[in-house]
């Protein structure tokens, strides 16, 4: 194990007060986070049970229990909280659901569902155009990270958009309450309103957790700042570690003044900060130092690595889209031969979810093994959406969403009608669509045939549920499967048969999964209702990720999804404007936050760093030039390499010429 740095050493020692560490990437933040769970547990009487962690994507949560896991050995560790935000407030909101009003098994509306109830909210009760339900979703979530509440929203409304938004606002969080679900926002802003409201229930939760430690404070937004507040108090038990150039959240509601706020908040906070990098070579760090530099600072940091000064760092100048993923794919191979290193070794980093669909082509075409993280996942394809309905109407029969996405699917001669007469009729009385279906009354507002259709579906499925209160809730829900012949209905609507084995393949490794979850349950919570909820949670949260899947395999993902983890090798492509920095945010003159996302990607390497980009790329169907990314110029010089296609060396060292004199102006300009 590697010995803590003095300053390090501090950080993890002091648990008398609050403490902030501020320091640039790889200083060793995360790591003085696990090493000080592991010194309260094993040299300070601190039981594990009362130390709570927490961070924001579940990579990095899984990474830092990982590492704690290695530092506390056996039933010592028993009980520990290493999650992110979102799962520390459903723990919560789970453990208090009756004071909060809510149905056992609440159901978790993903981006997806929440756009659709927002959709036909907009066609319901606001006379159609439904095509701004991503943009009032946004805005919605805005106001929740903000602790807006629909009156406010209203109050504030200024125009009809805004009064649109508002009371849409105001209808979405009636529907969700009356769906018994709650959507990601509300993980977070539950639990907080819940601790405002009630002291009581506060000073409970106080009790469980008496030490709290954050990871990646600069994301945090309101919610989630009050969150931590709340939970901490008076008694200042509290180590939150962060980086003030790796915010990367501002447009999710991110303000990373929290850190400045810390110091209002606890007068006698001690700032610790960190100056080693022990992740990357002495030349990608003074590349990022370098980038990062021509932003505007509101802490000084300086940073250095003992690492060597390390290989040159390399830009590819590609023609196109194509030549640009071929070509980083074949110097992965090419350099995992000659250096004798594994395929893990090796990450693709990029701006936007699209630019992995061309790569994957690649990366299946040369057969190397590679993990997606986030994009199309495991959990939006149809198949897994289809049976995560089903599962969820298991544990919320109120789940109005996935009983209109399963009712019909397979088919059951349920016409829209009967569905329509349904859900006035539930909205009439206020119930939900599937306790309607028993009503008395039903018939007058659905045909008899309808009614009789909809008894014969619930009738099945009441019994199903009960099947998943036995033994073996696993073979009630496979025997469900088979009930409704998915296998068969798959074949009728795949376009071929072995899409539609592939796809009942993807059934299967679901309820396996669900199988693992529920065989990993603690006893005193151990039901199938548990299982499926972790389940829909980790959809939610992390999509396709499957556990200890990464291993052996080129890892692929955002520059958003990479902050907080490390690569020997690393790759970022699309190196243009436009793309990095994004358009929007050229746009909104947003430059800073997207140079602080360049920042990210470089520190992510430890050993090389090569940077890609095309002078055409395909956008809107349309070949288009690129302009390389402004950050490349930010770079220092003496330490790239540019390499390109042998028509383009010509004009490529006529532009580097041209780039050099504004660069050698501007030195001289300062
Ligand atoms: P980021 O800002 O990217 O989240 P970080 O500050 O959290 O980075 P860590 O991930 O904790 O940094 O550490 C970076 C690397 O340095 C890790 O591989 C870690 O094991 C290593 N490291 C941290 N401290 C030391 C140390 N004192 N000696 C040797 N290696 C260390
Ligand atoms: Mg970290």
């Amino acid at each position: 194990m590697s010995k803590l740095n003095p300053r390090q050493r501090e950080a993890v020692d002091y648990i008398d007060g609050p403490l902030l560490v501020l320091a640039g990437a790889g200083s060793g933040k995360t790591s003085v986070i696990t090493r000080k769970i592991a010194y309260m547990v094993n040299h300070c009487n601190y039981k594990a049970a009362n130390i709570a962690a927490v961070t924001f994507t579940n990579k990095a949560a899984r990474e830092m229990k990982e590492r704690v896991g290695q530092l506390i050995k056996g039933p010592a560790s028993r009980g520990l909280t290493v999650s992110t935000f979102h799962n520390l407030g459903l723990t919560i909101i789970r453990k208090e659901h009756k004071v909060l009003g809510y149905k056992a098994g609440f159901s978790i509306f993903d981006q997806q569902d929440a756009q659709a109830l927002i959709k036909d909210l907009l066609i319901q009760q606001h006379g159609g155009d439904s095509d701004q339900a991503e943009a009032i979703q946004h805005r919605i979530s805005n106001w929740k990270n903000d602790m807006v509440s629909p009156a406010q929203a209203i109050a504030q409304a200024d125009g009809p958009a805004d009064i649109l938004s508002a009371t849409a606002y105001e209808h979405y969080q009636r529907a969700l309450k009356a769906y018994n679900a709650l959507d990601f926002d509300d993980l977070i802003l539950i639990p907080v309103q819940l601790f405002l409201g009630q002291p009581e229930v506060l000073e409970k939760w106080q009790r469980k957790i008496r030490y709290m430690l954050v990871d990646e404070y600069q994301d945090t937004n309101i919610t989630q700042y009050l969150l931590v507040k709340l939970i901490v108090g008076d008694r200042g038990k509290l180590t939150v570690v962060g980086d003030d150039d790796q915010s990367i959240y501002a447009w999710r509601g991110a303000r990373p003044e929290n850190m400045v706020q810390l110091q209002t908040d606890y007068p006698q906070l001690k700032i610790i900060k960190l100056e080693q990098n022990y992740r990357s070579t002495a030349r990608i760090l003074k590349a990022a130092n370098q980038v990062i530099a021509h932003n505007p600072h509101v802490f000084d940091k300086s940073l250095w690595s003992d690492l060597g000064y390390g290989d040159p760092i390399r830009i590819l100048r590609c023609r196109n889209e194509e030549v640009e993923c071929e070509r980083v794919v074949t110097e992965i191979l090419d350099h995992k031969l000659r250096n004798n290193t594994e395929f893990c070794d090796y990450a693709i980093l990029y701006r936007g979810n699209h630019q992995s669909r061309l790569l994957e082509l690649k990366l299946q075409h040369h057969q190397v093994p590679y993990n997606l993280t986030g994009g199309t996942s495991f959990f939006s394809r149809h198949e897994i959406k289809d049976i995560m309905a089903y599962l969820k109407l298991i544990i919320n029969t109120d789940d109005d969403n996935a009983f209109l996405r399963l009712i019909n699917t397979p088919r059951r001669k349920i016409g829209a009608a009967t569905l329509e007469g349904l859900g006035t009729y539930a909205t009439q009385h206020d119930i939900s669509m599937y306790t309607a279906c028993n009503e008395q009354g039903l018939e007058q507002q659905v045909g008899d045939a309808g009614v009789k259709r909809l008894r014969e579906f619930t009738y099945w499925f009441d019994k199903v549920r009960e099947n998943c209160q036995g033994e073996k809730p696993i073979w009630a829900i496979r025997e469900m499967i088979a009930d409704i012949d998915y296998e068969a209905w798959l074949h009728q609507n795949s376009a071929s048969s072995a899409t539609a084995e592939k796809r009942y393949a993807n059934v299967n490794i679901l309820i396996e999964s669900l199988e693992n979850t529920l065989a990993k349950i603690d006893e005193d919570d151990n039901n199938i209702e548990t299982a499926i909820s972790k389940l829909v949670l980790r959809d939610l949260m992390e999509r396709q990720e499957e556990e200890d899947e990464a291993s052996g395999k080129v890892q692929l993902m955002t520059l958003h999804a990479s902050k907080g983890l490390e690569f020997p090798h690393v790759y970022i492509i699309g190196m243009e404007e436009e793309l990095l920095p994004h358009r929007s945010s050229i746009e909104e003159d947003n430059i800073e936050e997207e140079r602080r996302l360049c920042y990210v990607g470089i520190t992510r390497a430890k050993r090389s760093l090569t940077l890609t980009l095309c002078a055409k790329r395909k956008q809107f169907g349309e070949m288009l030039d690129c302009a390389p990314s402004r950050f490349l110029d930010e770079l220092p010089y003496d330490d790239i390499v540019w390499e390109g296609g042998p028509e383009q060396d010509a004009s490529l060292a006529k532009e580097r010429g041209k780039q050099t004199l504004a660069s050698l102006k501007n030195l001289f300009a300062d």
